[in-house]
């Protein structure tokens, strides 16, 4: 079965299968196209794709340069560069924007201590303009790459800032605890991507958990979906519910665990369960602190980690960084009753 053919290695698209099942079910835009375009440029990457990580300690630390390369609507990555590290703006809209949210991804990151994406000052190779009408942005374990969009679904997946911080933050998981992307572990590592997409969100617009719309995907919706999300972590299921998309199936709560084995065995579905106790410690002691915890554990949890494995952690987490006067007292506490809140652990 194609589940059991998925090597664990993260290729995250943006746009979850799910999703793009129904779209070709509802014989909009280049959904079949897209599905099979993506699965030609895995198969394609696959064959060439050396581990960055085996590089590790032979170049030296970088500062993490960002790089943005048109593919010119071609289906090839790094087609022409059209911009480099402190270059001028180009004048082409996603390429701008690629190269500013990449930035702002790098920035917060740096924040929190880590130079690039593997903490080693890594390039960051950014591709717009990938395919045509392209529905969909991924990280494919080297490299982000985006599509226009239809234009009437989705517009451009370059000009999302929690697009691009997603994305980015699988590239992160994947030289922390590289979670295995199936089953709970991969659940967790889409978990991770939503959490600083969100996050980063609200670090560039100075948001506050309240004021926040903890929506992930709004801002690639196209005209016939505007104002419809792809995930909703302050309360998942309720992101969509339209003839396009289908409707939102994310749990909030691990009665309502998917078992099935679409999506990786539900990567993209039952991320809605930890997303939903990240909202709940962000709330109670504000989205920076919660962040700092969650990016401890991303640190201390392994590949093969589970539901219950990363309750254990982030409370740990949050216990050594509330002896660290880093997030407030009760913060432990704070973790631990979210994730009860939905049934973890379980
Ligand atoms: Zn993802």
């Amino acid at each position: 079965m194609l589940q059991h053919q998925c090597h664990h290695k993260c290729y995250c698209q943006f746009i979850p299968p799910v999703i793009l099942e129904n779209l070709a079910k509802a014989g909009r835009g280049n959904a079949k196209l897209t599905i099979q375009q993506s699965k030609l440029s895995r198969a394609k990457r696959s064959e060439h794709l050396v581990p960055m990580t085996q590089f590790a300690g032979i170049a030296p630390p970088g500062q993490g340069p960002r790089i943005v390369y048109d593919c010119q609507n071609t289906w090839e990555q790094r087609v022409t560069q059209i911009r480099g590290e402190g270059g001028p703006a180009t004048g082409d809209e996603a390429a701008d924007k690629a190269y500013d949210y990449g930035g702002v991804v790098r920035d917060y990151f740096q924040s929190l201590g880590r130079n690039s994406i593997d903490n080693l000052g890594m390039d960051i190779i950014l591709n717009v303009h990938f395919g045509v009408e392209y529905n969909n942005a991924f990280w494919d374990g080297d490299e982000m790459t985006f599509g226009d969009g239809d234009g009437v679904i989705f517009v451009n997946f370059a000009r999302s800032l929690d697009v691009v911080a997603h994305e980015l933050a699988h590239g992160v998981t994947e030289f922390t605890a590289n979670l295995d992307y199936y089953s709970q572990s991969g659940a967790l590592n889409e978990h991770f991507s939503d959490v600083f997409g969100s996050v980063i969100t609200q670090y560039a617009h100075h948001q506050t958990a309240d004021d926040a719309d903890w929506l992930i995907g709004d801002e690639i919706m196209g005209p016939d979906l505007y104002g419809e999300a792809l995930r909703c972590m302050s309360a998942p299921g309720t992101a969509y519910d339209n003839p396009i998309l289908g409707k939102d199936v994310q749990p909030d709560h691990m009665k309502d665990y998917y078992d099935g084995l679409d999506d990786n065995q539900g990567v993209h579905i039952n991320s809605g369960i930890p997303n939903k106790a990240f909202y709940l410690v962000a709330m109670d002691i504000g989205t920076d602190k919660a962040a700092l915890i969650w990016y401890h554990a991303l640190q201390n949890l392994w590949s093969t980690a589970i539901f219950n494995d990363a309750v254990q952690v982030i409370a740990e987490s949050a216990r050594i960084l509330v002896k660290d006067g880093k997030v407030p007292p009760g913060s432990t506490q704070s973790v631990r009753s979210a994730f009860k809140a939905v049934g973890l652990p379980s």
